[in-house]
């Protein structure tokens, strides 16, 4: 059995990403991973139509961090991409985020004046929760914050997250806000677009590395053991090395303390004989519909392809843990985390375990910011060894 300095579990862009910093400092790396491909749910891959799709949803790249932007693109160049999404509402199509062009597409001949009200009350370029607006005094502003809740927000969130928007975490929301402003991309990040080559294409080469084992089709499970002294346990040896964990932090544990929740997906791809099925990269249907959200691979990615088109339809439900669900999304809420932090201080008793990603940390991150995180993880573990 070969020795390895460092092991981590999940090849997502978490677990891809100290990989390869603790294999550039030297460090020989055993990256575990229990699905057959690498790149977590950022995976892309081509259908039978001819097609790159995500098979685990739209995955679109933003941040506003450099030092992540100048990392990646070692490993890709760039499309330039700004996603734009644009809401179903009875037919009628306008930005989402809700903006000042949305306001015309909505209230026609009055749009003038509620905007200029709006502009009045917060500023322009401003970004407004929905929680927020609906707490204004103005009645034609609270009218208009109704009118918001009700057609973009209500039914969305029902369906991705079975409560209404107010019962939810109110960060998930402000991720949505109402944006006093012309511009109707979805993110207004200084980085933004989609990895040239798609995202599989990124983690082959960030994988790429002498010092990296990579193990698929392997579960943590079979290749590590947790005792109760706080000692893992590598192929049955004891491994004193840093092992960086991805996966959920409840299954690491067999679940003891209850299960974590989390919302699941079902996906839904339709190729199509068609050039182009709809005008945008992301439709969302806030107000009718069982899905949340139509995306048309070919707008994101930038494949040209005669006559065919793919697109994905979203179904979101509970995670009910049975084999081959896959979590998705934390659900964000004070019991909940409380639940988390048991399972983050048990792993505390092993003194070389790091949970990172964000299923790991129990948290709603973009991949920005799990690059952003893995970089400092690394970092830290870097720096540990030489001190
Ligand atoms: P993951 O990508 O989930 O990787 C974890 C890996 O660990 C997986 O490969 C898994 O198989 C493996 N693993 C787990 N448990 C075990 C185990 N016990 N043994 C072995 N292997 C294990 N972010 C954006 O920035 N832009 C977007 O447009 C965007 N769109 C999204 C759309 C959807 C539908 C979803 C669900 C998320 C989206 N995200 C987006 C978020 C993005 O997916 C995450 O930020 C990113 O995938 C997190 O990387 P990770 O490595 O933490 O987790
Ligand atoms: N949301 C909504 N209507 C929309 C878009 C978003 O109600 O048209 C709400 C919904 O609660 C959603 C949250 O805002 O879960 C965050 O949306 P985002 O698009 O960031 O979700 P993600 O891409 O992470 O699924």
């Amino acid at each position: 059995m070969a020795n390895f300095d460092a092991v981590i579990v999940g090849a997502g862009f978490a677990g891809a990403t100290v990989a390869r910093q603790l294999a550039e400092a030297g460090k020989t790396v055993l990256l575990v991973e229990g699905r057959d491909h690498i790149g977590g749910n950022a995976y892309d891959h081509t259908d039978a139509a001819g097609v790159l799709v995500h098979q685990y949803g739209p995955h679109i790249f933003h941040t506003q961090h450099k030092r992540v932007y100048d990392y990646l693109s070692r490993f890709t160049a760039w499309r330039d991409y700004q996603h734009r999404v644009v809401a179903n509402v009875h037919g009628q199509l306008m930005p989402v985020p809700f903006n000042l062009t949305s306001l015309d597409i909505a209230y026609e001949g009055r749009a003038p004046e509620l905007a200029r009200k709006l502009l009045e009350a917060y500023g322009p370029e401003r970004k407004v929760t929905i929680l927020e607006l609906r707490q204004s005094s103005d009645p034609e502003l609270a009218q208009l914050a109704d009118y918001v809740y009700e057609n973009i927000f209500k039914t969305y969130t029902m369906k991705q997250w079975g409560q209404r928007p107010e019962d939810i975490d109110p960060a998930t929301t402000a991720r949505v806000p109402v944006f006093l402003s012309r511009d109707d991309r979805y993110f207004q990040d200084p980085y933004q677009g989609m990895p040239l080559d798609g995202y599989t294409a990124l983690f082959e080469k960030l994988l790429d590395h002498p010092n990296i084992t990579l193990r698929l089709n392997t579960d943590a499970q079979e290749a590590l053991t947790f005792t109760q002294v706080g000692t893992i346990l590598l192929d049955g040896q004891a491994f004193k090395g840093p092992v960086v964990y991805t996966g959920a932090v409840d299954d690491l544990f067999q679940r003891r303390f209850g299960r974590l929740p989390y919302r699941t997906l079902d996906f839904e791809f339709e190729t199509l004989p068609m050039e182009w099925y709809q005008t945008h990269g992301t439709v969302n249907y806030t107000v009718d519909q069982p899905y949340t959200r139509i995306t048309e691979f070919k707008h994101l990615t930038g494949q040209e392809l005669p006559k065919k088109t793919t697109i994905v339809k979203e179904y979101s439900k509970a995670y009910t843990g049975q084999a081959g669900e896959i979590p998705y999304y934390a659900i964000i809420a004070p019991e909940n985390l409380a639940l988390y932090r048991r399972y983050a201080d048990l792993a505390g008793e092993y003194p070389n375990l790091y949970l990172l990603g964000r299923l790991a940390e129990y948290q709603y991150y973009n991949m920005d910011a799990i690059v952003l995180r893995a970089l400092e993880l690394a970092d830290q573990i870097n720096s540990e060894k030489k001190g």
